[in-house]
């Protein structure tokens, strides 16, 4: 045991030189996006006002490469590559013939996967001129990632932070405004999105659906000197994180294994993309068979019992609509939930997968997430963030089931963030403060009923 290995690491010059773009290989294309009032599927121009141009073509492109810039590569080599890691003692700890490896983003100077696509689309906004970004922001993964992109490619970035978030994580803030950027609580009264919310109550602790109406409204009224950026959701945004899952199949590789199965949490669903997607292209295109495993919350389960539907991005209905898995717009989750993952929609990317049979979901409680989470600290030393908790648990049913079946399964997963920032999540769940949430079947019945009136283009006539 003394020489086994643990850790497989590559050199700088190992760093992918270009994203994979997964829309070269979908057996069936995306469905389009529509245009919130006339329900035509949206051009370049309709997008033009809140992205760059470069990032409208990746969002559509059916290249199945895009080479990454110089520029961002030389960020990503204060991080990257990533390690991967096998997760040696907690295999011992179960007692489990299975091989557990992760992939660990939380040495991202952000502490997450975030970084990765932050870096880019700073880059190309700063290439096209624009004068300064506008983002929400949940925990506060996001917001930290883009001010340190936007630190190093030289942006002035305005970020709208989740209420709640933004009493209950001050130091996120504080990171945030030391990298230059200003932080809004939202709602807040600097736009009239927030405005209007907050006039109908004043106490909403807020949502990301929130902050993205008012971010969204900012750059949209800014008469184009302002852009804004998104963290996750987007097509561009989980084709920036495939870098990670390139690394993962060299690093495996190195590890004479190939995974079984591939296993992440999903709120928007980048950072499983990052890790997925490559192995979904081994799959598509050379005979691999690797199951992919999305985990996602129980108090927010949009893939296991949301509706595959058009829905709008944000709280207020501004965005383009999206077809996607939703647990409609207005969804705010509840106040005992301590792990993340909060958006009431996914990638498109994802729900395609998903949709497709190419993906596997499954929606796990905080209870369990939180369980999870001490016994792989306990055994690996790391603080894993809540949202790839959700991932750990999934990981240990996984490998439960082998130990049952004596069956020795090859496991990766993705560690995309350290949750030192997330310790009153922990302190909740030690004092025994963390209940299971079902979320209510009658609020997912009711956000059905106010989906919007869409034509899917691509429902079968
Ligand atoms: C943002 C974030 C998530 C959720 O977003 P995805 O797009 O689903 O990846 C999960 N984990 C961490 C650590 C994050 O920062």
């Amino acid at each position: 045991m003394t020489d086994a290995i643990t850790r497989y690491d590559l050199p700088q010059t190992a760093i992918p030189r270009r994203w994979y773009n997964i829309q070269a290989d979908l057996p069936r294309p995306l469905p389009p996006v529509l245009h919130p009032g006339t329900h035509a599927p949206v051009g370049p121009d309709d997008l033009a006002p809140l992205f760059p141009m470069a990032l409208i073509g990746q969002e559509v492109s059916r290249e199945r490469y895009i080479d990454i810039p110089e520029e961002v590569r030389e960020i990503y080599k204060l991080w990257r590559p990533t390690p991967l890691i096998r997760a040696r003692r907690l295999e011992k700890a179960l007692g489990t013939p299975a091989h557990i490896y992760y992939k660990y983003e939380g040495v991202s100077p952000s502490g997450s996967h975030k970084l990765n696509t932050a870096v880019a689309q700073a880059f190309y906004n700063k290439a096209e001129g624009v004068q300064g970004l506008t983002t929400e922001t949940g925990a506060g993964q996001w917001g930290t990632a883009l001010s340190i992109a936007c630190n190093f490619i030289g942006l002035p970035l305005e970020v709208f932070m989740v209420r709640v978030s933004f009493q209950q994580k001050p130091y996120r803030r504080v990171i945030m405004q030391s990298f230059g950027s200003s932080v809004h609580p939202s709602p807040s009264e600097a736009t009239d999105a927030g405005k209007a919310i907050l006039a109908q109550d004043p106490d909403t602790t807020g949502s990301l659906g929130i902050a993205i109406s008012e971010a969204v409204e900012v750059a949209a009224k800014s008469g184009g000197s302002k852009k804004y950026a998104l963290g996750s959701v987007l097509n561009h945004v989980l084709m920036h994180q495939t870098v990670i899952g390139q690394e993962a199949l060299q690093q495996m590789e190195i590890a004479g294994e190939y995974p079984d199965v591939v296993i992440a949490c999903a709120g928007g669903g980048s950072n499983l993309a990052g890790i997925a997607l490559p192995f979904v292209h081994q799959n598509l295109t050379n005979g691999k068979k690797t199951r992919i495993l999305a985990a996602e919350p129980a108090a927010c389960p949009s893939l296991t019992r949301g509706v595959y539907a058009y829905d709008f991005g944000d709280a207020i209905g501004m965005t383009p609509l999206v077809k996607m898995y939703t647990l409609g717009r207005r969804f705010i989750p509840p106040p005992v939930h301590a792990g993340g993952l909060r958006y009431h929609g996914m990638a498109s990317v994802i729900c395609e997968l998903y949709d497709q049979g190419l993906m596997e979901a499954i929606a796990i409680g905080q209870v369990e997430t939180f369980q999870a989470a001490t016994q792989f600290l306990r055994a690996e030393g790391i603080v894993p963030a809540p949202e790839p908790s959700h991932a750990i648990a999934a990981v240990i049913r996984e490998a439960l089931a082998a130990k049952e079946s004596g069956e020795k399964k090859v496991i990766l997963f993705h560690l995309c963030g350290h949750g030192h920032f997330d310790m009153t999540a922990y302190e909740a769940y030690l004092a025994g403060k963390l209940n299971d949430y079902e979320y209510p079947q009658e609020l997912i019945e009711a956000a059905m009923a106010e989906l919007p009136k869409v034509e899917d283009p691509t429902a079968a006539s």
